[in-house]
């Protein structure tokens, strides 16, 4: 075998990387590249465009040449707004608290990187967003997972039987991606009890925060007592359809914050300045936002009423995202996403993409038209009868 740095290619990279998972999202993303056949309900991206004046202010930066690199932090213009906007979920953070960063993605990364030393456990509930298990391993500790199935909801009684775990922090993504869940100030009162009692710091990913359908997100660190413990992420890729944008931000206490801020500023310098540009009008256009809360709920409650015809399934409270129950046609979710593809050109994902406990369900992501979804809903209808009892 040729060798390289002394060491075979096989072995150049390491270990704890080459044992790392590649995404279950990518896979059946992959398998839909260049097929015009099929309808994806499978990536979480928001079908619309970024509004129009956002566009245009991003076009205008251009135009007058605004290319540079920003101040690590991000511009003082977009911190400002970024403050005052999160008093809507209920926190007062100051300007010098926010950090622009690279998406939600480089939030999370820079914040488990500056808080998990190897061996340091991390409680991770499940079903839940990929990145979070593997960016804890990359740092060499323990994502110590805790099955949420089949409410999906984590509650203070679950948490508490994690004690023996010793863990250090809880990430938590309330509306979740995959399931739809979110909490009401009541529920995330109990899970702060075992949160204060287990002594964790809480990572809140409320990256769908403006996309609940049931009354007023309410941010983790907006709790009595808690703004100490929690690091909240936030950005535009969902609400705001800015996912090619780049940019998310982060408000932390000072301690983590400072620690996250030397990571960012080698590993990314700042977030891109035609993103941020585009986030300051972002906040200026939350009509926007309304407008397409108002056709993802739309969306939302006919993919419920189809599915339900069909399967078990709870009303997501929030996010684009719908977490049917499928193990009643006797097919894993991995056959089912596989099939369903292969038959009638509808791409879902695998539960267990999500974690052990999502098995026997799939995700269905409804950021798509109306009349591609109403598609999909017939071809789902035609396959599961065509399978069987459904
Ligand atoms: N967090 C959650 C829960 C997500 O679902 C996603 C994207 O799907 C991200 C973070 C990544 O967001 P960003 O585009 O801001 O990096």
């Amino acid at each position: 075998m040729r060798k390289t740095g002394g060491l075979p290619l096989s072995r150049r990279v390491a270990r704890r990387v080459e044992e790392l998972k590649p995404s279950g999202i990518r896979r059946f993303f992959d398998l839909v590249v260049g097929r015009d056949d099929v309808i994806s309900l499978g990536v979480g991206e928001p079908d619309f465009p970024v509004p129009w004046r956002i566009r245009e202010e991003m076009i205008y930066s251009l135009e007058k040449g605004y290319t540079s690199y920003t101040s690590n932090l991000g511009l003082p213009e977009l911190r400002e707004g970024i403050a005052e906007y999160y008093t809507r979920f209920g926190v007062k953070a100051l300007p010098e608290q926010v950090m622009v960063t690279s998406g939600v993605s480089e939030g999370v990364d820079i914040a488990i990187r500056a808080l998990i030393e190897p061996g340091d456990a991390a409680l991770i509930p499940e079903p839940c967003y990929v990145s979070y298990k593997p960016l804890v391993e990359i740092c060499g500790g323990e994502a110590v997972t805790i099955p949420t199935a089949p409410e999906f909801r984590l509650t203070y009684e679950m948490l508490m039987q994690y004690r023996d775990a010793k863990a250090k922090i809880l990430v938590l993504n309330y509306p979740a991606n995959p399931t739809g869940v979110s909490y009401s100030k009541k529920e995330l009162e109990e899970i702060a009890d075992a949160v204060n009692e287990l002594d964790l710091i809480v990572l809140s990913d409320e990256i769908y925060a403006e996309l609940t359908y049931t009354g007023r997100h309410v941010s983790m660190a907006a709790l009595n007592g808690m703004e100490d413990r929690v690091v909240i992420f936030n950005g535009f890729s969902k609400a705001f359809a800015m996912t090619g944008m780049r940019v998310g931000y982060v408000i932390a206490p000072p301690d983590i914050f400072a620690g996250m801020l030397k990571i960012h500023q080698y590993c990314m310098l700042c977030a891109p300045i035609t993103g941020q540009i585009g986030a300051i009008e972002a906040l200026r256009s939350l009509d926007e936002v309304e407008r397409m809360r108002a056709e993802y709920m739309r969306r939302r409650n006919f993919v419920v009423k189809r599915l339900s015809e069909i399967f078990e399934i709870k009303k997501p409270e929030g996010a684009f995202y719908a977490f049917p129950k499928i193990s009643s046609t006797g097919m894993s979710s991995e056959e089912f996403a596989e099939k369903l593809l292969l038959e009638k050109s509808v791409a879902v994902v695998p539960g267990n993409a999500f974690g052990e406990c999502g098995e026997g369900y799939v995700r269905l992501a409804y950021a798509v038209k109306f009349e591609k979804l109403k598609e999909a809903m017939d071809r789902i209808k035609e396959f599961v009868e065509e399978h069987g009892e459904g």
